[in-house]
């Protein structure tokens, strides 16, 4: 069976808008996975750390037929491919992050994986370019997007 998975795409690195597009076209060619939609690029201010560049962000719909874990490997794969370094500073900059938003409407909670992604209720780098693909999109817990995005602030984001 096949799951709808959204992943949230990041860079601020080494020709941010081609590490975005360059992971698209990767995610598109994941064995036992399509690239259903995605959607325009966006530039958004950091989170944490201000002290580094303006990150391009988008947001991938796929089909497929892996598992969540599966998936992740997949996803960490092609950021390790992509030169991303692992350092000890949180969100500090990078080449390539691949977020894994929301899988089908199920929820995760494992040592590697929390689905839906803890944090994207509140990003609106991660709930507009949503949006711009689905707009009736429902998480597990019954919370609407339009709901959600009417409570974020919008500013901070520029679709390019
Ligand atoms: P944030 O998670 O706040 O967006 P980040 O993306 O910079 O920060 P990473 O360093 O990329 O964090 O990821 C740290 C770990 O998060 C990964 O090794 C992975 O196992 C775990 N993780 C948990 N849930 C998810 C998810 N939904 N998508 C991707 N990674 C996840
Ligand atoms: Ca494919
Ligand atoms: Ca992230
Ligand atoms: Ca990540």
């Amino acid at each position: 069976m096949s799951e709808i998975v959204y992943v949230g795409l990041g860079s601020n690195l080494n020709a941010p808008e081609k590490q975005v597009s360059q992971a698209l076209t990767a995610l598109a060619n994941l064995p036992n996975t399509g690239l259903v939609d995605s959607s325009s690029l966006y530039l958004s201010k950091p989170l944490g750390p201000q002290d580094q560049d303006d990150y391009i962000n988008a947001v991938a719909k796929l089909s497929t037929e892996l598992q969540p874990l599966e998936l992740l490997d997949q996803l960490q794969k092609i950021e390790n491919k992509q030169g991303r370094i692992r350092k000890e500073e949180r969100w500090g900059a990078r080449t390539l992050d691949l977020d894994l938003l929301l899988f089908g409407n199920r929820v995760i909670q494992n040592e590697r994986l929390t689905v839906p992604h803890y944090d994207m209720r509140n990003r609106c780098f991660v709930l507009i370019p949503l949006s711009e693909i689905s707009q009736h999109i429902e998480l597990p817990d019954g919370s609407q997007l339009n709901t959600l995005i009417a409570k974020i602030n919008q500013q901070g984001i520029q679709r390019l």
